[in-house]
């Protein structure tokens, strides 16, 4: 483990300026992007810390109501500018977006390393995803068009495949250009215009992302970044008549009030909310693999991610050796400064949740659950929000750290015994957004695999991901799917238009 209390502070840039000064030169500052321009909110101070060190990060006003009207008003001009050009033309501006993405990885990293916690080279590995996101989107904007239905009348029918218009998403602080590129990329290629309200604690690649969007030809009015709160800003930009579609990625406490704004406004939304998700391991699978990736799978990110592999459920008679191997590995991990070399897990984002997960490892730990490694700061770092990679055995599904998501770096280890008992404890979860299992019966993986309840499932890997795969949850974890061609669906409305064909068409009344 590195000293982070010695790297945090020498390898933390000075100030917010200097991150966004690639993107936006002399006028680098944190406010919202309304029709190309920056727009200081006349909202509430919002103050970020820096994870690394806890000290103060960013300032900014939050955007508030009358901004918001501003930028959706702006969009609704937009959106007829973009869906104005040809479909051609937004296939090669989104390439272009992709191209200059790639250009400014190393800035884009660097500035998503320091304001999420997260470790430089994960940080420049998500940039690249984006890169390919926005290419792989591009591709599909001249493949998107309706069908001619045979019907037994006279008249043709045929379908049209448009957008929305003005489409808001809302994201979350632990993959934020990661999460945005996955969702504004298919959302422009189906020629809707974009609001993008990022976490209010992770704003800064939002801003690039824009500015790097309008660099590349997408009309200026056609995307707006919203910096600022959830309940002032967030809430205000869902009820805006402009809005028609909104995509929500964030936890399922703030997914239920979304969708609730929604159904007032009669508008549709995307949820994708958070996971509890279940690593299933048999005695016959290769421990080696199945340990790494059980390591893999809830402390990369800090385990702060939708996906994180939380329950590892371990076949009994393997159960003592998979956790003992485990809580190993989890001790070598090199946890330190975002910026710092070697490290492979950072901070977590916020004091919010490192309090929260100090306080459900103490609750575990009261239930029962017995403590095999971390459960604790770093030694002798008191500042910022490092936390050690945790592994609780002992743990039965009914105790709240099986039944909540943490986010963050902690694994409950679970017993059980054969194929029905891991499907049942599995499933045995309000949540259903991903799994695996590891073993080398192909048969078996076939058979939990397709009992699992969740939308994402792994045999013998953990966290892989592609945009050209559908993404999305089942129960509390959400419903709609983003990426993939199905992503491409979520932002288009279907018209179906009748022509009539008969040379002397009759009167005719009701339905035909
Ligand atoms: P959060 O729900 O607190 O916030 C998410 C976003 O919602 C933020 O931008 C916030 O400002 C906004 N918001 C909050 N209240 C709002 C309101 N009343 N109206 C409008 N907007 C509002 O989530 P978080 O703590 O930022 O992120 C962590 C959660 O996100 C976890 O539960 C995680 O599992 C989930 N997540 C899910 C996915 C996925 O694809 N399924 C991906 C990443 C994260």
């Amino acid at each position: 483990m590195t000293d982070p209390s010695a790297t945090a502070l020498s390898a933390a840039p000075a100030d917010a300026r200097s991150l966004l000064s690639p993107f936006w030169g002399e006028e680098a500052r944190v406010a919202s992007l309304v029709a190309g321009r920056l727009v200081d909110g006349a909202g509430d101070t919002v103050t970020v810390a820096d994870p690394a060190s806890g000290r103060t990060l960013l300032t900014y006003a939050d955007a508030g109501e009358a901004l918001v009207a501003n930028a959706a008003a702006a969009a609704d001009e937009g959106r007829k500018a973009w869906w104005g050009l040809t479909a051609a033309e937004r296939g090669r501006i989104l390439h272009r977006v992709g191209a200059l993405v790639r250009e400014r990885v190393e800035d884009l990293a660097r500035m998503e390393a320091v304001n999420v916690g997260k470790p430089l080279a994960d940080a420049r590995a998500e940039a690249i995803k984006v890169a390919e996101m926005f290419e792989y989107y591009a591709g599909w904007c001249d493949k998107i068009h309706g069908e001619v239905i045979p019907v037994p009348t006279s008249h043709v029918n045929q379908t049209m495949k448009v957008p929305y218009g003005v489409v808001l998403i809302i994201t979350p602080w632990n993959a934020p250009l990661f999460v945005a590129g996955w969702n504004v990329a298919p959302a422009l290629a189906t020629g809707n215009a974009v609001l993008l309200k990022p976490s209010e604690n992770t704003p800064l690649t939002a801003l690039a992302l824009g500015r790097l969007m309008i660099e590349a030809g997408v009309p200026e009015a056609a995307v707006g970044v919203l910096t600022g709160l959830g309940h002032t800003t967030g809430a205000a930009a869902i009820r805006h008549r402009a809005v028609r579609k909104v995509a929500f990625i964030g936890s399922p406490a703030t997914g239920r009030r979304i969708a609730a704004l929604c159904a007032e406004g009669v508008k549709p939304c995307v949820l994708e909310l958070g996971g509890k998700s279940a690593n299933i391991v048999f005695a016959d699978a290769d421990l080696e693999k199945a340990v790494g990736g059980a390591a893999g799978a809830i402390f990369s990110g800090a385990g702060q991610s939708c996906v994180a592999g939380s329950r590892l459920l371990v076949e009994r008679r393997i159960y003592g050796e998979v956790a003992e191997r485990l809580a190993a590995l989890a001790e070598k991990i090199v946890v330190g400064a975002p910026l710092a070399a070697g490290t492979q897990v950072g901070p977590v984002q916020n004091a919010r949740q490192h309090a929260r997960i100090e306080t459900m490892v103490a609750q575990a730990r009261r239930d029962g659950a017995r403590l095999l490694a971390g459960g604790a700061r770093p030694a002798g770092c008191d500042d910022g929000f490092f936390y050690r990679p945790t592994v609780l055995a002992d743990v039965t599904n009914d105790l709240e750290i099986a039944r909540e998501e943490v986010f963050g770096p902690v694994v409950g280890v679970i017993p059980f015994d054969g194929e029905a008992e891991a499907l049942a404890i599995a499933n045995d979860s309000d949540f259903g957004l991903a799994g695996a299992v590891w073993t080398r019966d192909v048969g078996r993986a076939m058979r939990i695999v397709s009992q699992l309840e969740a939308g994402t499932l792994w045999v013998n890997s953990y966290k892989t991901i592609s945009v050209m795969t559908p993404f999305g949850g089942f129960k509390d974890s959400g419903f709609g799917r983003s990426s993939g061609r199905e992503g491409l669906d979520e932002y288009l409305q279907t018209k179906s238009i009748w022509i009539e064909t008969a040379e002397k068409p009759g009167f005719s009344f009701g339905y035909g």
